[in-house]
């Protein structure tokens, strides 16, 4: 080498050397993907209209009172040091309970949750390790240390705490939140080689997803990269979901195979806290490929064991799109929490317009108007709700899976259901990257935000009577001028949106995406968003039919008897039968052309007493349909009518043309919503 060349190399090594000396370069995969849409702290949404009655209802029933009338909870609780509930239900049960105080800001109720935050942060072990004392610690006297880490107990209700804290720091900002999660977190980096999530339950293994979520939510704030090492390392030791929404065998093997092979990924609980997966996966790699995987396992989910009000079967397992499965509460509202964090990660309308599918349809089926009772499974073509034993791929053998009671079927339900509607209301908005606001779902509320390049606070007072009318405004209550981005989604099934400003037509947007509206607001301005809803059906399983009209879905009107009965060990239950004929099948003209064919009636205005249930649905859809004298009642459920390839039945059918009721799914409790079609 001559001395030039060698000056030359000795150059490039050196700026090589300097280059990584002055900065150290940082690998990729550390940093995590930047959210699309940010969560707006919990308590500057405020529920309006039949949303806030919603909640008072809940306030007033188990959400505010659980832990006075449900034994487990209330008995010597593990999660204020007693030798009571140490497991799931406590914290399922605040999952719900502190969005719900925050919400309502309810001083009792905020006291009452306090009590069990406070015995979790005050009760952390030296080591980082927290949670009821294990039976090891009270017959040692001795606290679970790194060394100790096999003594401890279950991973899995820890996580649903995680979720809890995450909230409640969210609305208060407690400065003792964040070392108590970064101390656990350092904890479980350190034993889980030793002790890992699946060494106790499996019911950890297929929820660790949630414990991910909850640790890259603590990386953005305290921008700790062992925090990553750490959810990769979990990603690791639990069930694969992304890889399994993503190759398709799982989906369709799960359609076939009813056996107690693998049932734990087929649990429709398990498959709707899974769907974050891929998202969180994603936002940890920034890899693509997690958000396609998502894209086709809950497209496959949906085709193969969806139904029509907006979620899968889940009884418990994925079983198929028959109309006669049956689908667990806890499923709707897992499914539910899933999508409002897959919607801030990946921003994607796909999973909003989904989300307010199962939120405005499936979910307010399954509880009573009190609140306080539920249905562990509900059935899409419910023609009466009754003990039986039914094609579950669990059925209990007291039968009381179908029933609405308190302490029916397995009582996670009745813990779990406070977080469907409470965190719906607390993913109204979002933030947006450039300081402004985003309403993805809608629902009347009123949001206080900071906005605008001096983070100025505005108030929205979001005015709607949606899902049932088509009309949002947004009155702008604004101390000074301040300019912020505003987006709206223009739901897909919408054709052509019409916004307006201070009565102005401002533009007009086709269905399918989120629109930004830039502007300096100015107070007392009037956006209206009106989202026209056409009358159209969808094909489900069985080659049914289901009338829907936006984002509900419209099953036939049956007036409703109910009965109570009393079981030796599940308590109160009711049982509800229709008063009048359900075996109808809707003419195929209905299909071919919906619109012209179907008729909608604003029946109800929708008051600030509103109550999903029948007596107060506020719009009626009328069909004409012809009864099919063979649909009857077999062993409790109605087989669905055979069709062929056309989508006609062609069994015996009655001459004679009737007109049917048709209203909102979620204010049924019988129904007929998959439909056979008639000639
Ligand atoms: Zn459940």
């Amino acid at each position: 080498m001559d001395s030039r060349k060698a000056l030359v190399a000795f150059m490039a090594t050196s700026f090589i050397a300097l280059l990584s000396s002055a900065q150290e370069p940082t690998p990729v995969a550390s940093e995590l993907a930047p959210l699309k849409y940010k969560e707006i702290p919990l308590g500057s949404i405020k529920p309006r209209g039949w949303l806030r009655n919603q909640f008072e209802i809940m306030r007033n029933g188990t959400t505010g009172h659980l832990d006075e009338v449900y034994d487990k909870i209330m008995n010597d609780n593990g999660w204020l040091g007693g030798k009571g509930d140490g497991w799931e239900e406590t914290p399922y049960w605040l999952d719900g309970a502190v969005p719900l105080a925050y919400l309502l800001a309810d001083i009792k109720l905020k006291e009452k949750v306090l009590k069990y935050i406070n015995w979790t942060l005050d009760n952390q072990r030296p080591s980082g390790y927290f949670g009821p004392l294990t039976k090891w610690e009270r017959e040692n006297n001795s606290a679970i240390s790194l060394e100790t880490c096999d003594k401890g107990e279950d991973w899995w209700p820890k996580m649903i705490m995680l979720k809890v804290l995450q909230q409640y720091y969210s609305a208060t900002n407690d400065a003792r939140v964040i070392p108590f999660m970064t101390k656990f977190f350092n904890y479980q980096l350190s034993v889980l080689d030793k002790c890992s999530i699946g060494k106790w339950t499996e019911w950890a293994q297929s929820r660790g997803a949630d414990n991910v979520l909850i640790i890259q939510w603590l990386y953005e704030i305290t921008k700790d990269k062992s925090l990553l090492k750490l959810s990769s390392m979990i990603h690791k030791q639990c069930f694969p979901w992304s890889e399994w929404l993503g190759n398709r065998d799982w989906v369709i093997n799960a359609a076939t195979y009813q056996n107690d092979k693998n049932w734990m990924s087929r649990h429709g609980v398990n498959v709707g806290m899974g769907l974050k997966d891929p998202a969180v996966n994603y936002q940890r790699t920034k890899d693509e490929k997690f958000l396609k995987d998502l894209k086709t396992g809950f497209a496959d989910l949906m085709t193969l064991h969806g139904l029509p009000m907006g979620i899968y079967s889940a009884d418990e397992d994925l079983h198929g799109n028959d109309p006669t499965q049956g689908t667990e509460l806890c499923a709707i509202v897992e499914a539910q929490y899933s999508l409002e964090q897959v919607i801030g990660i990946t921003g994607d309308l796909y999973y909003m317009d989904a989300l307010e599918r199962m939120t405005f349809n499936a979910l307010p089926a399954q509880t009573t108007d009190d609140y306080n009772s539920k249905q562990y499974f509900q059935i899409a073509n419910q023609v009466q709700v009754s003990r039986g034993v039914f094609n579950f791929s669990l059925p209990f053998d007291r039968s009381m899976n179908n029933v609405f009671g308190m302490r029916s079927g397995y009582t996670c339900c009745l813990a779990n259901m406070h977080q469907g509607w409470t965190k719906f209301a607390s993913h109204l908005w979002y933030a947006t990257p450039a300081n402004g606001l985003a309403a993805l779902v809608y629902s009347p509320n009123q949001i206080t935000a900071r906005v605008g390049k001096d983070n100025q606070e505005v108030t929205i007072n979001e005015v709607t009577d949606y899902p049932f009318d088509n009309l949002i405004r947004f009155d702008m209550s604004l101390k000074k001028d301040v300019a912020f981005p505003l987006q709206l989604r223009i739901p897909s099934w919408c054709r052509e949106a019409i916004i307006t400003l201070n009565g102005q037509r401002l533009r007009t947007e086709k269905g399918g995406q989120v629109i930004t509206i830039e502007r300096t607001w100015k107070n007392a301005d009037k956006l209206t968003l009106q989202l026209p809803m056409e009358i159209t059906t969808s094909n489900w399983g069985r080659n049914s039919r289901a009338v829907e009209r936006g984002p509900l879905v419209y099953a036939l009107k049956l007036d409703e008897n109910w009965q109570m009965g009393q079981e030796a060990t599940e308590g109160i239950y009711y049982s509800v039968t229709p008063k009048g004929n359900w075996n109808y099948g809707i003419l195929e003209t209905i299909v071919k052309e919906p619109a012209k064919n179907m008729e909608v009636k604003n029946v109800k205005p929708v008051t600030a007493n509103f109550i999903w249930n029948l007596s107060n649905a506020p719009t009626e859809i009328i069909a004409s349909a012809k009864k099919i004298p063979d649909w009857k009642i077999v062993n409790g459920t109605a087989p669905q009518p055979v069709t062929d390839r056309t989508g006609v039945y062609k069994g015996k059918v009655e001459d004679k043309v009737e007109k049917i009721t048709l209203v909102p799914y979620g204010c049924t409790k019988v129904r007929i919503v998959a439909f056979p079609v008639v000639k």
